[in-house]
């Protein structure tokens, strides 16, 4: 079963050749061959059509119908050309995945010929279908906001993520368009509305700020994302003959076999042939669908690994990591694996998660979290990390919420993911540019002297080895246990779960972050109340309120400590353990505040949220339970009394020809199966009665119900089942173990 021997040959894709033929193609060459770049439009649009286009876009203005009808067009002929027979509006319902309905181009045209109507098949794509389509909204999630008899739902291209196509069937292909869903009244039925609110908002904020600094270039400031994703890999064999991994993704029996990861030797170690096939042929994939991956290596546990792009606007970051999950699963299957994106597949061994690296960068690509090699005299950059852990500070507890489920709880607190209590991680060249700010004197010159600095943001690292190159050391070293850490120009969000769309904890940075920014270019200008533009004297005043005010949140230790758990406690920092008091961050006055002031979301778009978080919480737990039971009754119970049997036939037979059973390790066998297996028909049932009080309870109680009763009753059964699986002979388990899962 493991990866490594390869039991299935791999079923490796060629690379595709230079158009020439005589060498393979360059990863440049093959980069967004799929994709509707503003080039492919540029080259098929007439000129001022284009132009209408791209001020349009610019200038944030809804498109006109006739620009429409030309983009449609010209988007049809280019993926005809390239086999596409049908087109999609691919959108983010709450589910965390993506949704599409495909339409075909094929249109019937009825014409008069010789006095009699006569049908003819053509080819049509208007601009109207390429701007909205109308799925029925009442089968998505949407909290309780609309009632079926209200079904209309609208999606709607977004025109700043481009089109792009995939493979269909016999070679064919489909033509993406990437679009928002909302309500027949406007209200976001998914994920990337909101993103996109949030973006403005951040945007607005932050060059305002830049105004008041005197940046009179800067129209438009973006967040950045990259998403680092971690997953598993099992073979699809072993992975189809258990339930639990095929209908949750986790597993819900198992014991950890004697090696794990505690040499951690698979940590960046040599990746299975047969992974390494699978991952390139996906990351062949995504080039062509213009992902820009960069990275790929083996992680902590057995079998997991991890691939990273490079950062990209986060809504198209957003919409490409979505496209990687889709992908590295298209492609596993191809490779006879099973890709498993949960946070806790295997109970002992790592999680997965997908830290989310988020900055904000001007429309010229510069990034404002950027320290340069002064910090402490690069004013903006000091304001707008202020402000960053200004929103951390205020609202942690909301970011909380953005990254709370059912898979994720696994994985919080774990010690091996950060803890429920959000902080932020800066380094201690930082910490010490806030500390001389906040304590108003001259910034220590706490660097060893031979670390001098030479490079923007670095210093150079002398090895001591003459024939070793100089190396820049980054500004911070890394502290893995932080949820928000600052790694030299970005923030990185840890805690964020692999399976988990990014979009909503990029919502809540950007809309925090922006209130933020607001508040501090007000307080900036009540300083500088009189005068043309704010002193140095007074920027300088304001970010030492700010760092003063947000100290707490700062914390540079072991977030995985006890002494963490009870210093947070004394700083007043909610330590948030359980996904039903995580989702009810969101209906805290000042949470619901930030959003709804900005105009992000509505507060009925906030309950809905918060329902659709709490329902699917509650359904997740419910179907693993469902899933546990049948586990324990159809394969676990069955198989221990078929070894019971054979024991005690073995045990009569021995008797009959004279032997003193009470002495025989069979009897000590049987007995110990016998507890146990009585055991776990106790908590089996135990198990079946809780689910039917959940079924029968209301949301709240349901929440609350599955989050303490449920879970430890899961694990009971749980405890009895692997101590079974312990003592039972292996050619009775009906489940594949971790043994040959993971190996
Ligand atoms: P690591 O976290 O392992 O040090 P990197 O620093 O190379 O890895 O970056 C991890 C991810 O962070 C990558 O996806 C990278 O593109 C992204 N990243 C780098 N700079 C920024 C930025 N300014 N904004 C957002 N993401 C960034
Ligand atoms: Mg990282």
């Amino acid at each position: 079963a493991a990866l490594g021997a390869i039991s299935h040959p791999a079923r490796s894709v060629d690379w595709p050749t230079s158009s020439s033929g005589s060498r393979l193609a360059y990863s440049s060459e093959i980069f967004g061959q799929n994709v509707f770049t503003l080039k492919a439009l540029q080259q098929t649009l007439p000129k001022p059509v284009f132009t209408r286009f791209v001020q349009q876009i610019k200038g944030r203005q809804p498109l006109d119908r006739p620009t429409a009808d030309a983009i449609a067009h010209a988007v049809r002929v280019w993926a005809m050309d390239r086999g596409a027979t049908h087109f999609t509006h691919w959108f983010q319902p709450q589910t965390g995945t993506t949704a599409e309905k495909h339409d075909s181009f094929l249109t019937l045209k009825t014409s008069v010929n010789n006095g009699v109507e006569e049908v003819t098949a053509i080819d049509a794509f208007s601009g109207s279908q390429l701007l909205q389509s109308e799925p029925d909204a009442s089968s998505f999630p949407n909290g309780g906001m609309r009632s079926t008899f209200e079904a209309r739902g609208y999606t709607i291209w977004d025109t700043t993520s481009p089109m792009f196509i995939r493979p269909g069937p016999h070679k064919t292909a489909v033509l993406y368009i990437p679009s928002v869903f909302i309500s027949y009244n406007g209200e976001a039925l998914d994920e990337k509305t909101t993103l996109l609110r949030s973006s403005e908002a951040l945007s607005t904020a932050a060059v305002k700020l830049l105004r008041v600094l005197g940046d009179t270039d800067t129209k438009h400031v973006y967040s950045t994302l990259g998403t680092e994703q971690e997953y598993f890999l099992v073979d699809r064999s072993l992975y189809n003959l258990r339930p639990d991994l095929k209908i949750t993704g986790r597993t819900l029996l198992g014991v950890v076999p004697p090696k794990h990861q505690q040499l951690e030797d698979h940590y960046f170690g040599q990746v299975p042939s047969r992974v390494l096939a699978c991952m390139s042929e996906c990351e062949l994939e995504l080039y062509k669908l213009g992902v820009p991956i960069k990275t790929r290596h083996n992680e902590v546990a057995p079998n997991q690994f991890e691939m990273a792009p490079i950062f990209e606007e986060a809504a198209v970051a957003v919409d490409h990591n979505l496209v990687l999950m889709e992908t590295l699963h298209q492609v596993a299957h191809r490779h006879k694996l099973k890709v498993l994106f949960h946070e806790k597949p295997f109970k002992g061994v790592n999680g997965s998660g997908k830290h989310c690296n988020w900055s904000m960068s001007t429309d010229s690509g510069d990034n404002l979290l950027e320290p340069t090699a002064n910090p402490e005299s690069n004013y903006r950059f000091l304001l707008f990390l202020v402000a960053v852990l200004d929103a951390l500070y205020k609202h942690g507890g909301l970011l909380r919420a953005s990254i709370a489920s059912s898979s994720n709880e696994h994985r919080l607190g774990a010690n091996e993911a950060p803890p429920g209590i959000v902080s932020a991680f800066l380094g201690d060249h930082l910490t010490e540019v806030l500390d001389s700010i906040e304590e108003g004197r001259p910034l220590k010159n706490f660097v060893p002297p031979h670390l001098q600095t030479v490079k923007v943001g670095g210093t150079v690292l002398d090895l001591k080895v003459a024939t070793l190159p100089q190396i820049a050391r980054d500004l911070t070293d890394r502290n893995r246990t932080s949820p928000f850490a600052f790694t030299g120009n970005k923030f990185e969000f840890r805690a964020v779960g692999s399976k988990q769309s990014p979009s909503f904890p990029i919502v809540l940075i950007n809309t925090t972050v922006a209130a933020s920014i607001n508040a501090l270019t007000e307080a900036l200008a009540k300083k500088a109340a009189g005068k043309a533009a704010p002193s140095n004297e007074d920027v300088i005043a304001v970010i030492r309120d700010y760092v003063k005010a947000t100290k707490n949140i700062r914390f540079e230790g072991n977030n995985y400590s006890q002494e963490w758990v009870e210093e947070a406690a004394r700083r007043g920092l909610p330590n948030i353990k359980s996904c039903p008091v995580a989702f009810k961050k969101l209906l805290e006055p000042a949470h619901m505040n930030v959003l709804v002031s900005q105009g992000i979301m509505t507060e009925a778009e906030v309950k809905s949220r918060y329902h659709i978080l709490v329902e699917k919480y509650v359904k997740d737990l419910i179907i693993e339970a469902n899933t546990l039971k049948g586990m324990i009754f159809n394969g676990v119970v069955p198989a221990v009394f078929q070894y019971r049997k054979d024991l005690a036939d073995s045990l009569l037979s021995q008797k009959s020809l004279g032997y003193d059973i009470a002495g025989l390790p069979e009897k000590a066998t049987l007995d110990k199966l016998t507890k146990l297996a009585v055991e776990l028909q106790a908590h089996g049932d135990e198990l079946v009665e809780l689910i039917d009080t959940i079924n029968a309870a209301d949301e709240e109680t349901q929440a609350e119900l599955s989050s303490t009763k449920l879970l430890a009753v899961m694990e009971s059964v749980r405890h009895t089942a692997d101590a079974l699986e312990q003592i039972t002979a292996d050619k009775y388990w009906p489940f594949p173990k971790y043994n040959e899962l993971l190996f």
